[in-house]
């Protein structure tokens, strides 16, 4: 095109320029047209396909949400019967709550009518009370080493007695190669490992109060060596000499409570109308040791004592030392004294055994007044002892003589009134010594000898239970020196409560049933209605 151009004018050149400029703007503008056309259509079409994708897109919302909104109706409306349903359970919750506490409370009530009537069909025949303590299962169940027996010695710990509820025992065990025992024991109360010394001693309580009624008491502790009786009567024991730890009260044993109890009930009478008196005595290879006598420099050695029958029938131990004392405190020192030069011997069972029958009683000494009618056997005792009244009173009110011009606790006014007489109860707790077979601690030479008058002692108290359950005239309360001087205690003239220890582990299984069967032997004896002694303001029995 340039080189065609040469040979032209301007105009020529110009002219030409702008025809070719107008066609190619022509041509321009008529791809343009095109251009926008077929862009037209397609937008025409997109928006098309936009539009009917978006109608569909709408649809399938609306459907959705539809389905969306009907499950979450549906849904709330579950909800609504859940709670609904929920709210109808709380109220009957609610409702069963209630009467399973009115139940409880109808069964506790019942309980207890149950509980008293029975402890009065108690009192009525003079039953023995019987209760059983399961301990819990101990390290000391489980260490090696023991030389018992070859089935002992294997070191397993399995608990095969349960207290199933609070007034039966279950026995169940089953060993290869032995008889398997499914047994139930039945007692007037019986506590599991987790009952503590305050549950027990809430049911010994009573008794106390008795005791400040006119009745004579004994409760005593039965079981093989390990079993729980030290730790019932008297707490925990820290070591050989030593007797009660007073950091822990919660942990202190029937003694100690007791004693606290008795003084208690005494500071609610009159002052000076009752006064107190402890004795501790120990039986060791069938003879009596006083613990509380002094020898001439005034220290303390166990002197043997006897014990003797008296006309009344009544057992005694002559020259036995009783000490007055004023408070808790004092009897528990006096106590602790004793216990300290009680005699033991480790066996492999427990190291901290105890191969004696420990014996403390408690004596309470009341004034009354002569015409107090429907004397028993022991005003017509004190009768005797009033004669004497002057050597017997403590100590204190001796001194008091001439100073004292308070009523009944003057011996000299008592004397000259002659009216006034002196009756005493008594409070006898007993630790046993352990109630193990001959042959399973392992023990030879004199600690054989200890175990054999243990085992003597304790059977001589079994017989004389069956003796007195079978009602026979002759009760062999003298073929142990342990029954001849529980005899008043055992034979009918005290409340007496046996208080059965169980160790729950398999390995004393024999020495268990044992018990388990003394206990409810004991529960059979009637004695017919225990005796109560006119003391001052008395109230109805207990
Ligand atoms: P026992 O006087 O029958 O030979 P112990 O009273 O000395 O037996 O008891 C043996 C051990 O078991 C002691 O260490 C004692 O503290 C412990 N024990 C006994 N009964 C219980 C109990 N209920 N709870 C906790 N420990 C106990
Ligand atoms: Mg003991």
């Amino acid at each position: 095109q340039y080189q065609g151009l040469a040979g032209r004018s301007t105009n020529e050149v110009l002219q030409l320029y702008s025809a070719h400029g107008q066609q190619q703007k022509l041509q321009r503008s008529s791809v343009l047209t095109q251009l926008h056309g077929a862009i037209k259509k397609r937008l025409q079409q997109d928006l098309k396909s936009l539009h009917s994708f978006a109608l569909e897109l709408s649809k399938n919302f609306q459907r959705q949400s539809k389905t969306y909104l009907y499950q979450v109706l549906t849904a709330v409306q579950g909800i609504q019967l859940q709670n609904e349903a929920m709210q109808m359970f709380q109220i009957k919750a609610v409702d069963l709550e209630q009467s399973l506490q009115e139940v409880t409370e109808r069964y506790e009530k019942e309980k207890q009518r149950r509980r008293a009537l029975h402890n009065s069909l108690v009192e009525l025949r003079g039953n023995i009370r019987v209760h059983c303590r399961i301990r819990p299962l101990l390290p000391f169940d489980t260490a090696a080493g023991h030389s018992i027996s070859q089935d002992r010695q294997r070191n397993f710990s399995e608990k095969v007695a349960y207290a199933i509820d609070d007034e039966t025992v279950l026995v169940k065990c089953n060993r290869p190669g032995h008889a398997s025992i499914n047994k139930t024991f039945q007692f007037d109360r019986v506590y599991s490992a987790s009952e503590s010394q305050d549950t027990v001693f809430a049911d010994v309580a009573p008794l106390l109060t008795s005791l400040l009624d006119g009745y004579n008491v004994c409760i005593m502790a039965y079981g093989q060596t390990g079993s729980g009786k030290t730790y019932t009567m008297l707490g925990p024991q820290l070591e050989e000499n030593f007797a009660f730890s007073t950091e822990d009260e919660s942990e202190l044993g029937i003694i100690p409570r007791a004693t606290q109890e008795v003084f208690r009930l005494i500071s609610e009478k009159p002052p000076g109308s009752y006064w107190v008196e402890v004795s501790v005595v120990e039986v060791y290879n069938n003879e009596i040791f006083d613990l509380l006598s002094k020898d001439s420099y005034g220290k303390a050695f166990g002197v043997k004592r006897d014990v003797v029958t008296t006309r009344e029938g009544k057992s005694n131990v002559p020259l036995l030392t009783h000490e007055t004392v004023e408070n808790a405190c004092e009897f528990l020192h006096l106590v602790n004294k004793g216990i300290q030069l009680r005699v033991r011997h480790p066996t492999l069972v427990h190291a901290h055994s105890s191969r004696s029958h420990l014996v403390v009683t408690l004596t309470i000494t009341a004034i009354v007044s002569g015409d107090n009618s429907g004397a028993s056997w022991e005003d017509e005792q004190t009768r005797g002892l009033l004669k004497e009244v002057s050597c017997t009173f403590p100590q204190k009110m001796r001194d008091n003589k001439s100073t004292s011009s308070s009523g009944a606790s003057s011996p000299a006014q008592l004397e000259a009134t002659e009216k006034l007489k002196q009756v005493k109860t008594r409070l006898q707790l007993v630790d046993l010594a352990g109630s193990e077979c001959v042959g399973m601690s392992g023990v030879t030479g004199a600690a054989l000898r200890e175990t054999s008058f243990i085992n003597r002692s304790l059977s001589a108290l079994a017989d004389v239970l069956g003796a007195i359950a079978e009602q026979r005239s002759h009760v062999p309360y003298r073929n142990s020196k342990l029954t001849h001087l529980l005899q008043d205690s055992v034979g009918g003239d005290a409340k007496l409560l046996v208080m059965l220890c169980i160790s729950p582990d398999q390995k004393y299984l024999t020495e268990s049933m044992q018990s388990l069967g003394f206990g409810t032997r004991a529960r059979q004896v009637q004695r017919g209605q225990v005796k109560k002694k006119n003391f001052p303001g008395q109230s109805k029995a207990k």
